[in-house]
């Protein structure tokens, strides 16, 4: 779940709001959590998503930096494309999940694409 950090104009407290999802971040009318103000300001576009996987890449990284990224390894690609992911601060959704799971299991991404038909290239229609 994506946390969002605010500063509040009246308190100018610094509060983490959850969002519910990367959509309604627009939509969302976060109220400080110290004196209930409405007015806050949205700090940064850094998003905090699942913080225990970003702490385990955290970990990957120092023993294992993108120098010995193998593009014919997936287990490499899935390392990589986590760490990435991690430091774009975006959730890339289910999908790219099981991705990186199967990419870690060993499965190369040609066997993954011919069995998720939807990975691909986005339609035109992405949020991003
Ligand atoms: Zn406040």
């Amino acid at each position: 779940m994506p946390i969002y950090e605010y500063r509040c104009r009246k308190c100018h407290r610094r509060v983490s709001i959850f969002i519910r999802s990367f959509g309604a971040v627009e939509s969302a009318e976060p109220k400080c959590t110290f004196c209930g103000h409405d007015q806050l300001e949205r700090l940064v576009s850094r998003v905090a998503v699942r913080k225990s996987e970003e702490s385990r890449l955290d970990s990957l990284a120092d023993d294992a930096s993108l120098g010995d990224l193998d593009e014919n390894d997936p287990k490499s690609m899935a390392r990589w494309m986590r760490k990435m992911a991690a430091e774009a601060g975006e959730d890339m959704g289910d999908e790219f999940d099981e991705v990186i799971d199967r990419m870690e299991a060993g499965q190369s991404f040609e066997d993954i694409e011919q069995s998720m038909p939807d990975v691909g290239p986005p339609a035109g229609d992405s949020d991003f």
